[in-house]
């Protein structure tokens, strides 16, 4: 995700002028929302006001209830039928897991609508809720290693819900101004459909939405059959590579697909307002050279397609939904759709395992998008990263955040000057094979912190890894390594 408060900090350097000028803008809220959570800023502590137990949660940092134990997901497949107006759903959730332990009931994450009934192998299943826990219990327990099918059919308004990491935006459903969209990154997904809601559990998807004709639906992935009938169109989607349930998307609305030739990469489909779209087209046409940069700098693109949806309105925030990035109308520069893209690697494909390591993703994504803004828009990462690391001199390091500030400046700024410190320390060969080996070994999977301290170690030695580790621990930052001394 990339928000504007935080784009701010880039000054008009978002646009590519020289700007470095920087308003104050560190994200800072109060702690509401779902989960009752204080995490200490020195230690990796947390306590929670209720215990966590195996199967209710995943004992994340910073959302010990997200996700749950006992079982991985391998397969999601969701089916929507939605009356825009109304907004409703008449839902059909197919979950295809394996038990991890013997299980004589488990957990799913649904916050809000109905669940009509539920099956597990298809016989009906006991269920109830509290929370945003739905508990199921088989007929039989599940055998340790046994594959099983899970269908909850559910149905009703889906409703936004709040989240401690977001001040400045309800997460999940949103239907407004004649559009659905969703934005599901923390905890939102589970406002519209049930799952196992942590990104350390990553499947693949297939979404069917059916919507009233004219509306166009747009979702993850390769849309692979679109039919219509009495007056509605049913179009299904698949996600064939592991997806964390943040990234899954759903959007409806008057939009235009517009695709775009590319002989050597991914189907590039774009979703623009039906109405006034020719500049979003025109400022949308950089995509296949940004894939091919970090096609270069990383390996492949990770899936077969990719795309923005525009929304007709400003959002306040970008987000990389996985083949599927989401921009408000007023936010499409050349900083905020590489940042989007280079996610498609960094954040989707190689995922993080716990939400306090997010800068894994955030600063990854604003070093890596300030790398092609120096390439093609002509910043000065020098300059960038001095200016920044001036800013934000007094603000916690990236892993000493609290869950407030997973979206703060200091995540996507000061995790941008870590990796530019460390760029100017080993040398830029060494440090494009630490960026390619670190995601290479992590593609379509997960990723942490300290696996990626041990490439640094690996390929540059103990000293790098330990000036990256101050970077990301000390108060006060240190000071950049100067480029002029090296
Ligand atoms: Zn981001």
């Amino acid at each position: 995700m990339i928000v504007v408060l935080v784009v701010a900090l880039c000054g008009g350097a978002c646009s590519g002028t020289d700007d470095v000028s920087v308003a104050e803008s560190t994200i800072n809220t109060t702690t509401t929302g779902a989960t009752t959570t204080t995490t200490s800023t020195t230690t990796s502590t947390t306590t929670v006001s209720r215990e966590v137990s195996a199967v209710n949660g995943l004992g994340d940092s910073f959302y010990p209830y997200l996700g749950n134990g006992g079982y991985n997901v391998l397969h999601y497949e969701i089916e929507l039928d939605i009356d825009p107006d109304a907004n409703t759903i008449q839902a059909l959730t197919t979950i295809t897991a394996r038990a991890t332990q013997e299980l004589s009931e488990f957990n799913l994450d649904l916050s809000g609508l109905t669940v009509r009934g539920v099956t597990v192998d298809g016989a009906e299943a006991e269920h109830s809720r509290y929370d945003n826990e739905l508990v199921v219990v088989p007929v039989d327990p599940l055998a340790a290693g046994a594959e099983f099918v899970t269908e909850v059919g559910y149905s009703g308004s889906p409703e936004p819900i709040s989240d401690p990491a977001v001040s400045f935006l309800e997460l999940g459903w949103h239907n407004t101004e004649g559009v659905i969209f969703t934005a599901s990154q923390p905890s939102g997904s589970m406002s519209w459909f049930p799952s196992n809601n942590h990104p350390a559990d990553k499947a693949t998807f297939e979404i069917r939405l059916t919507v009233p004709e004219p509306l166009t639906a747009a979702s993850n992935g390769i849309l692979v059959e679109e039919t219509s009938v009495d007056g509605y169109t049913t179009t299904t989607w698949r996600m064939d590579h592991p997806m964390a349930t943040y990234l899954a998307a759903v959007y409806v609305g008057d939009f235009e697909r517009v695709e775009t030739d590319q002989p050597d990469g991914p189907l590039i489909r774009d979703y623009v307002p039906r109405a006034d779209s020719d500049e979003i087209v025109e400022a949308l046409r950089i995509t296949p050279q940004v894939i091919r940069f970090y096609e270069a700098l990383l390996g492949p693109y990770p899936y077969d397609v990719y795309g923005s949806i525009v929304m007709p309105f400003n959002l306040g925030f970008a987000l990389e939904n996985q083949t599927l990035s989401v921009h408000g109308r007023g936010s499409i520069n050349p900083f905020t759709v590489s940042h989007e893209i280079v996610h498609q690697w960094i954040g989707n494909s190689s995922t993080l395992n716990d939400w306090r390591e997010i800068w894994l993703h955030e600063g990854f994504a604003t070093y890596l998008s300030a790398m092609y803004m120096a390439e093609y828009h002509g910043w000065n990462l020098d300059q960038r990263a001095a200016e920044w690391h001036r800013q934000l001199a007094d603000a916690e390091p990236p892993l000493e955040i609290e869950i407030t500030e997973m979206f703060g400046a200091s995540v996507y700024f000061i995790g941008a000057v870590t990796l530019h410190t460390l760029r100017r320390f080993v040398g830029d060969s060494v440090f494009a094979e630490i960026l390619r080996t670190h995601y290479q070994r992590s593609d379509h999977a997960n990723t942490t912190t300290a696996a990626f301290l041990d490439v640094v170690t690996e390929l540059a030695g103990r000293e790098a890894a330990d000036l990256v580790e101050s970077w990301l621990h000390e108060v006060p930052v240190p000071e950049p390594v100067d480029p002029e001394v090296e």
